[in-house]
């Protein structure tokens, strides 16, 4: 009985559950399906899936398999291709957080197979960390320490696999309205981008060998790349298991690497970001505390488009912004320091922000990604107060104190402000060479959130 794995955001062969479960003794066709509206909505997302396929494809050929590729809505997609293989089964991952698994059963079952989905190998399973009284945590540090006291299973190794007798068509491994809506920018993204399952696996151990006492502190530093591992790209697109990353750091800390207590305090966010996630699946769309949602943000405005685009004329929030929009990623202190200055100085609903990093970032993580936006505009559960605002000049002058970052991204003629200008449409009319722009007044901009708080409060 032939049967399909589809990869949803699990491009890889290790610690795969629903590949292991689908290999089982039948000939299976490894699946990817690659929805339009996915990459309409997350472009920067949906080229670093894409870059990761010929990888996938390789290793599959390397195992006797090979990689089906369908274009298409997903439900739709899924029928033909039982249809097409006749296959009896599907086993694919739980969609959440990332997408529904609503009437997929009933449209497997319509096409004449049987749908299994299996979770993802997060370091534990949601809902599994609770307090004595067998309730969620709502806040991180208890979260943590719970988490630390469990025993996080071993990855499951990658599974023989044999080739069905016939294979389905397969479009090419390629995303043709990803590069459409990345436009200038695909070219210059991939630059940064290194995609694959060997390649995160290298980029992990390579990470390993360098990280010591001191990862606590450099990971605020956003002209220091080495500081940190780097890999919620491929976390975020599945080339690496968060279970894989915990027993290489424990075996590492074993060995007597510094840092890595560090590094699995960081890791479990991402583990209680899902399980946050699990329990208030609008937590993209809806504050956290309801009280929340009557607070008085502004929509969308020129100076909402100025922060987007990377011209506020606060230095060291241009520099994110124009980090995210060239490479798709933003280093963690500047994301908060961004994210900070769009609804505190500016007074901007978080979910303004929300939206662009969710189409601009290659990590992006629905969870992850409402969590701390949630934090900083302090809403979430766990949140930062909404009294305590950032200073973006005393951020950059204790993070970025000799200004490389900024540089990179400001100055005229700088390696990173030649490629902001390569990647961003030119309808944006980016100009390299002008001036800064006249930032609003910090101070007041502090003083109008602060007293906006104070009315909401009362
Ligand atoms: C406003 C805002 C939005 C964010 N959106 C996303 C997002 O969409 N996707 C995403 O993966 N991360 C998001 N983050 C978290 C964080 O910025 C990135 O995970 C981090 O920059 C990744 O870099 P790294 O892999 O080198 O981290 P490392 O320091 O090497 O950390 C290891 C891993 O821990 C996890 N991690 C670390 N910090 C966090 C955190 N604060 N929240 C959740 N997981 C964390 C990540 O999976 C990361 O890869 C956001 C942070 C902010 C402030």
């Amino acid at each position: 009985m032939t049967v399909i794995c589809w990869f949803r955001r699990v491009l890889r062969l290790d610690d795969h559950p629903a590949l292991v479960a689908a290999a089982q003794d039948r000939p299976v066709i490894p699946l990817v399906i690659l929805d339009p509206a996915e990459a309409r909505d997350h472009p920067a997302s949906a080229q670093r899936q894409a870059m990761a396929l010929p990888d996938l494809d390789a290793s599959l050929r390397r195992a006797g398999s090979r990689l089906v590729v369908r274009r298409g809505d997903p439900a739709t997609v899924l029928a033909q291709v039982i249809r097409d293989s006749g296959a009896r089964a599907v086993h694919a991952t739980q969609g959440s957080p990332f997408a529904g698994d609503a009437g997929l059963d009933a449209v497997a079952a319509g096409a004449g197979a049987q749908l299994h989905l299996h979770p993802l190998a997060d370091l534990v399973p949601r809902g599994s960390v609770l307090t004595g009284g067998g309730t969620r945590f709502k806040v991180f540090t208890p979260f943590w320490r719970a988490l630390r006291k469990m025993p996080i299973a071993q990855p499951l190794p990658a599974p023989r696999l044999s080739p069905p007798a016939d294979w389905p068509h397969s479009d090419r491994l390629d995303w043709p309205e990803a590069r459409a809506a990345m436009n200038r920018g695909w070219d210059v993204m991939a630059r940064h981008v290194q995609a694959g399952e060997s390649k995160a696996h290298d980029r992990l151990e390579a990470f390993l060998g360098r990280v010591d006492a001191r990862y606590g502190a450099r990971r605020d530093l956003p002209a220091d790349p080495d500081a940190t591992s780097g890999l919620s790209d491929a976390l975020a697109v599945g080339e690496i298991s968060a279970r894989r990353l915990w027993h290489r750091a424990l075996h590492a800390q074993d060995s007597g690497r510094g840092g890595i207590e560090d590094f699995l305090r960081e890791l479990a966010w991402r583990d209680f970001a899902r399980d946050l996630f699990d329990e208030a699946p609008d937590m993209a769309r809806s504050c956290w505390k309801p009280d929340w949602n009557r607070f008085p943000w502004r929509g969308d405005s020129p100076d909402a488009a100025a922060w987007r685009q990377g011209r506020t004329g606060v230095a060291m929030v241009d520099a994110g912004m124009r980090e995210m929009y060239a490479t798709g990623r933003m280093h963690n202190r500047v994301r908060m320091i961004t994210a900070s200055y769009l609804v505190k100085h500016l007074m901007t609903d978080w979910r303004i922000g929300l939206d662009w990093f969710a189409r601009c970032l290659t990590d992006w993580d629905p969870a992850s990604n409402a969590m701390n936006w949630q934090w900083v505009a302090g809403c979430g559960p766990d949140a930062s107060p909404y009294f305590r605002v950032f200073n973006p000049e005393g951020q950059a002058a204790k993070f970025d104190g000799k200004r490389r970052y900024q540089d990179h991204w400001l100055k005229p003629g700088a390696d990173g402000t030649r490629e902001f200008a390569a990647a961003v449409p030119r309808a944006w009319g980016f100009d390299p060479q002008a001036p800064a722009l006249p930032a609003i007044d910090l101070g007041q901009g502090r003083q109008r959130a602060l007293e906006a708080y104070a009315r909401f409060k009362r």
